[in-house]
């Protein structure tokens, strides 16, 4: 089966920066495929090419058959875009935002009322169809404009920080409606986050620092990779236990930050006991955790996502 979108050698230079350094993948049909980063790492600059919105410094793109920088207007018909920023008329009713985008997408005008009806019904608004959008909430309003993206049908849907701003909440009901967008329809999404538990629900995740490519797999196999437990523990002195478990553990990973000292071990189990038996310095907490995206990013990069470069 032919990818969906297929992406070689691109690379994205702003006057001296190196936004995106020759990167490739592939995506298949039906897939989520998550594009997790820090900020500045390339993630919106490289959705913006693939979405032909911004021209490459060079590499192709291939989008449903179509390439993306000698076709745009094929790709741009076979693909729905939502941004992180909310582009709906506030002042204009859901309905009347959704009838401008099909007059936008030349959706015939015999078929416009009953699609909108389908992708509202999709989104669960159709109840406040004649409402204004300026009455509604932040979650309501992604829900609409995840509405719009798809009322073109859609073979792949871009979705840029899609839950930025929104409420814990507000941000895993949203996705229960993107979970349920791509078992019913079946279409291939494309999403940048910056939030691990977002890149979780992705068939894959590519984990973008510096304008590359760092490590592409599913979530499991990237987290498998590191293998083991991640200890987490704080002492009355965390110097001396850090000493302490330099000397007694060789080779041992371990990592300080915000006065609790991580320690990644093979297996945790026959491990704990026995070392925390061993330690001089009296514990003050301890957690024993499965890794997460967010060690797999650290231990790429040496840092936290989220973490500044300088820190
Ligand atoms: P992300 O989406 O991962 O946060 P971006 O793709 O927005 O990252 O940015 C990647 C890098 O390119 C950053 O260093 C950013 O400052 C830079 N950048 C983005 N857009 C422009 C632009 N229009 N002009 C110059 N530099 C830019």
């Amino acid at each position: 089966m032919e990818p969906v979108i297929a992406v070689r050698n691109l690379t994205k230079t702003y006057k001296k920066l190196d936004a995106v350094k020759g990167i490739s993948f592939e995506v298949e049909e039906g897939e989520i495929f998550g594009f997790l980063g820090p900020n500045g790492a390339g993630k919106s600059t490289t959705i913006n090419m693939i979405c032909t919105m911004l021209q490459a410094t060079s590499g192709d793109i291939t989008i449903n058959g179509f390439d993306a920088n000698k076709q745009k207007n094929r790709v741009r018909e076979s693909i729905g875009i939502i941004f992180q920023e909310n582009t709906l008329d506030e002042k204009l009713t859901a309905n009347e935002n959704l009838m401008l985008h099909c007059r936008f997408y030349k959706v015939p005008k015999s078929k416009r009322q009953a699609r909108i009806t389908e992708v509202l019904e999709i989104v669960d608004l159709v109840e406040k169809r004649k409402d204004r959008v300026e009455t509604f909430s932040g979650g309501m309003k992604r829900r609409l404009e995840i509405a719009r993206g798809l009322l073109h049908y859609p073979k792949v849907l871009f979705l840029d920080e899609p839950t930025v701003g929104l409420d814990p909440q507000t941000r895993a009901h949203l996705w229960e409606y993107i979970l349920k967008l791509k078992e019913k329809e079946g279409i291939t999404m494309f999403l940048t986050t910056h939030y691990l538990d977002e890149a979780e629900i992705s068939d894959r995740v590519a984990i973008m620092d510096k304008g590359e490519i760092i490590a592409l797999d599913n979530p499991t196999a990237l987290k498998d990779q590191l293998g083991g437990d991640i200890i987490e523990l704080s002492t009355e002195d965390n110097e001396k236990a850090l000493e302490e478990i330099h000397e007694k553990i060789e080779g041992a990973e371990v990592s300080v930050k915000d006065d609790t000292i991580h320690l990644k071990v093979a297996s945790s189990d026959a491990f704990i006991s026995s070392f925390i038996k061993t330690l001089n310095i009296p514990i003050t907490k301890l957690n024993i955790r499965k890794p997460t995206l967010n060690d797999v990013f650290l231990a790429f990069t040496g840092r936290q996502i989220g973490e500044p470069e300088d820190e």
